[in-house]
């Protein structure tokens, strides 16, 4: 997880389309997608290619984070995990303004006891 971002590039209308697409025949999708990139691989960012791979969200970057996605066996485009939403997510830092989604988390940060 991390460590995606790249110099210059801003995927967030790529996952913002992939978001609002969840549902849709993933080959129509996929083919639109392609045509607005200059290569798929950040598509499967965001998109899993196996089961193995399958998470309830992926981070891009610091503080950014995503709803995992996969194709179903109909060829539509899902959520992994349906029913996450930003209330579940914690932030894993005090410094970072995280979002998921697009939407800023609305649980503190909690630092770990030890
Ligand atoms: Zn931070």
């Amino acid at each position: 997880m991390g460590g995606r971002q790249r110099h210059g590039l801003d995927y967030t209308p790529l996952f913002k389309f992939l978001l609002s697409r969840v549902g849709d025949d993933w080959d129509a999708m996929h083919a639109e997608a392609i045509a607005r990139l200059d290569g798929a691989e950040p598509i499967f960012w965001m998109v899993a290619r196996s089961e193995a791979e399958r998470k309830p969200f992926v981070g891009m970057g610091e503080s950014a984070y995503y709803s995992g996605l996969f194709v179903d066996e109909a060829n539509r485009l899902q959520r992994v995990d349906p029913h996450l939403s930003v209330v579940q997510m914690e932030p894993s830092c005090a410094c970072c303004t995280h979002t998921f989604n697009g939407v800023p988390f609305t649980r503190k940060y909690r630092p770990p006891v030890d």
